[in-house]
């Protein structure tokens, strides 16, 4: 079949028969070659920044002193913004490893959710400088059980996306809201958007719509699997609407039993 991978082995058998055994190893072929592209991409997301790292280093370790001190100062910068990058990489890559090992802790805090949202919102703001109009409306449900780490890593991913795929003047809402069957943290922008053909693959790892817009924001393109895994560990699940041009609506929609009576 197409796109079916079939391993066959011959065994002879009798005096001149063979006996075929046939395997379909797609699925173990398919995991190998997403296992691959993985290693490729965090090396290469590594090499980039490191580069950049190496190269103002040995110029400065060359000849220190051929460098006016301002100068100096500003390639230092670019260091320990490139540093910044990888740490926040290796955070991600972290945060993914231990969600997909599910080594965690419980998923039974009682998490309250206005304060977290609050801080988000703080959060948000403090990565716009005041460049979007933030607002927050809090009606949900007080108490969310889970993990109160990954709930605000998961809605942290999804405002300062919001942020950053949203230009100067922009507005981002924040909403926490009950629903027909249980409760939703949605985050609305104007920014942006996404063309309908890639909003299927933006949980996968490293997947993005504008690579550079991604780095120059500070993106590591693994926020969305996060927030998805998170999810999913809580029985819940991403809802995307955008249009290209327009906007977006990312909700992190959570079952009834996730909410404490
Ligand atoms: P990144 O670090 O690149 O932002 P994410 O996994 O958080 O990685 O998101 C994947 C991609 O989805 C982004 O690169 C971007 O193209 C798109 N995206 C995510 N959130 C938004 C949004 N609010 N508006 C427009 N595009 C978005």
């Amino acid at each position: 079949h197409k796109g079916q991978t079939l391993q066959i082995q011959v065994i002879p058998y009798g005096d001149d028969q063979n006996l075929l055994i046939s395997r379909d190893i797609s699925q173990l072929e398919r995991l190998e070659n997403m296992r691959r592209d993985f290693v490729a991409n965090v090396s290469h997301e590594l090499k980039t920044p490191l580069t950049v790292v190496s190269g103002f280093v040995e110029m400065l370790v060359d000849d220190f002193d051929a460098y006016p001190r301002e100068d100096a100062l500003h390639y230092l910068r670019l260091v320990q913004e490139q540093s910044g990058r990888m740490q926040h990489l290796i955070d991600d890559l972290l945060t993914l490893s231990a969600l997909e090992t599910g080594s965690l802790t419980p998923l039974d805090e009682r998490v309250e959710v206005p304060a977290l949202l609050t801080s988000i919102r703080q959060e948000a703001q403090a990565l716009s400088a005041g460049r979007h109009q933030i607002s927050l409306v809090c009606d949900g449900p007080p108490v969310l059980l889970g993990c109160a780490n990954e709930l605000r890593s998961a809605f942290g991913n999804l405002a300062s996306n919001a942020v950053r795929y949203t230009p100067d003047g922009g507005r981002v809402e924040l909403i926490w809201q009950r629903t027909a069957d249980g409760a939703a943290f949605t985050v609305a922008d104007s920014g942006i958007g996404i063309a309908p053909q890639h909003i299927p693959r933006l949980t996968e790892r490293f997947y993005r719509v504008d690579r550079s817009r991604s780095r120059e924001t500070g993106g590591t393109g693994l926020g969305l699997a996060i927030v998805k895994h998170v999810l999913t560990r809580h029985q819940g699940r991403l809802e995307v609407e955008s249009e290209a041009g327009k906007g977006s609506r990312f909700s992190a929609c959570f079952p009834a039993l996730r909410i404490p009576d």
